[in-house]
């Protein structure tokens, strides 16, 4: 049975979702203001490998959302300096995180909602009033603030100690009018030249915290879910938050394990935007790179654990990729009919310890190697000569089940389908070698030819026209 760390208790659990088989379950998104980093990227493979795990390991369904916080402080900011609508400037980088999670082999989560949706932001005005309604919630300027002294259980997530507790005056700087300096603003006083909302809040735009509560209960049916996860940098205010206004508002509990993935480092540095050490995943691929690589290295490492990105562990993973699926071409070559009974207990064992790893709190880093244990071991085998085609087939069922959960060696087979310059460019390079040809530049016409059998793509010219193949 799958057992995961749950932050809300400190420990590792037994996980089984609360109604029949499907998990339902949130996770931050991005907030929509820039290109994702590969940090950001790290919480999402790992969500994506414990999505996958769930349906593929533990036979689960899973129902997942997913957010993109379209609304916020970055956000508003960026669009004015672009001159664009809020919703324009945040859909150039939703469609941008789109794809590059398609990229990384994510699969695309049931729900991602954004918060300024009209159902999302009505549900937030709901949620308000209901607040405001239990006594939890007051007004001030226009704004509207949890209370916390009227939630015995706050701070539970974070274990904070009561008194000593962190000011949300730290998080929402422009707020001076609160009861307590502790609380934290649910909606803010709209301002001059800012996007603005009235769902029975008065004008102004959802505190980041709500949205999140909001959307979560909304999509994902009623309290409690069974998951709910982010970096670690989310535990507290944002998550610790997310619980007073839900629980706040249903009186139950909001969620029953809180999953947390620790930071991806760069030189021993947390990798953010504010230090300016980040990389994105077209900066990986410019550097020779390609995603799967990234996405083998990010799912490495246990997810409660450090990761420090480094080349060298880039090129590391690039090899033991190739481990994998060159090996699993390799399973497809053999022919032999005689079965000699040695790969087969090797399979039943490899895939009991991928279960086993992946069960103990998702540990990547053992169901990797169960992996190689048995590349290492079928290919002795292999080479001895001692493996029918048959149980090379049993080899390469459990190598293609592993990848439905780890998904890199399917993510490197596609990318070694894709020709290696994008095929626009290709037919963009085969009008301008016609238009060479036409004014009867062949010199011009003949550069571009060899520039494209230098980037491995090769031109056929007949009657029809141009066609071009991989080299
Ligand atoms: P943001 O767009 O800043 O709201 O972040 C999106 C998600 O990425 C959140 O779940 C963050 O906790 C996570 N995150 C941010 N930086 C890192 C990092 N260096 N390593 C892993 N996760 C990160
Ligand atoms: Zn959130």
């Amino acid at each position: 049975m799958l057992r995961l760390y749950n932050t809300l208790t400190h420990k590792e659990e037994p996980f089984a979702p609360l109604h029949g088989d499907v998990v339902r379950m949130y996770g931050c998104g991005p907030t929509v203001y820039a290109r994702a980093h590969i940090g950001n990227f790290r919480t999402y493979v790992c969500l994506d490998v414990l999505r996958r795990t769930l349906k593929y390991v533990c036979g689960h369904q899973v129902r997942q959302a997913v957010n993109y916080t379209d609304v916020d402080d970055k956000t508003i900011k960026g669009a004015l300096e672009s001159g664009t609508s809020l919703r324009e400037y945040t859909d150039t980088w939703i469609h941008a995180f789109r794809e590059d999670s398609a990229r990384l082999g994510i699969e695309a989560p049931e729900e991602t909602p954004r918060a300024t949706d009209d159902e999302n932001m009505r549900a937030m005005g709901d949620m308000i009033l209901t607040l405001e309604a239990k006594g939890h919630a007051y007004r001030r300027d226009g704004s509207i603030y949890f209370k916390i002294s009227t939630l015995p259980q706050y701070g539970q997530l974070a274990r904070l100690d009561r008194d000593g507790m962190k000011d949300g005056a730290a998080v929402d700087v422009d707020e001076y009018s609160k009861d307590d300096p502790r609380d934290f603003v649910l909606w803010k006083a709209s301002k001059p030249g800012e996007p603005s909302w009235d769902v029975g809040t008065g004008a102004g735009r959802p505190g980041w915290h709500l949205e999140c509560s909001a959307m979560a209960l909304r999509l994902l049916g009623g309290p409690p879910i069974d998951i709910h996860a982010g970096g670690v940098d989310l535990v507290f205010p944002h998550h610790e938050n997310e619980i007073a206004q839900s629980e706040g508002a249903t009186g139950t509990t909001f969620a029953r394990c809180w999953f947390h993935i620790e930071h991806l480092f760069v030189e021993s540095e947390k990798m953010s935007k504010s230090l300016g050490n980040v990389y994105t995943i077209a900066e990986i691929v410019a550097r020779g790179h390609r995603p799967s690589a990234l996405r083998y290295l990010l799912l490495s490492s246990h997810y409660r654990k450090q990761l420090n990105f480094t080349w060298t562990g880039m090129d590391q993973a690039e090899e033991a990729i190739r481990r994998i699926v060159d090996f699993r071409s390799r399973l497809d070559t053999v022919t032999d009919s005689a079965a000699h009974g040695r790969v087969p207990p090797q399979v039943a064992d490899a895939r009991q310890a991928f279960k086993t790893a992946l069960e103990h709190d998702l540990n990547t880093a053992g169901a990797l190697a169960a992996v190689f244990d048995l590349v290492r071991d079928v290919n002795a085998a292999i080479d001895a000569h001692e493996v029918s085609a048959a149980e090379a087939r049993e080899a390469a069922d459990a190598i293609d089940h592993f990848d439905r959960v780890l998904g890199v060696v399917s993510l490197r087979q596609a990318e070694d389908a894709e020709p290696p310059v994008p095929v626009e460019e290709i037919e963009r390079l085969i009008g301008e070698r016609r238009a060479a040809r036409e004014r009867r530049d062949f010199a011009a016409a003949d550069r571009i030819r060899k520039e494209l059998v230098e980037r491995g793509i090769l031109l056929e010219d007949n009657a029809g026209g141009t066609r071009w193949k991989k080299k």
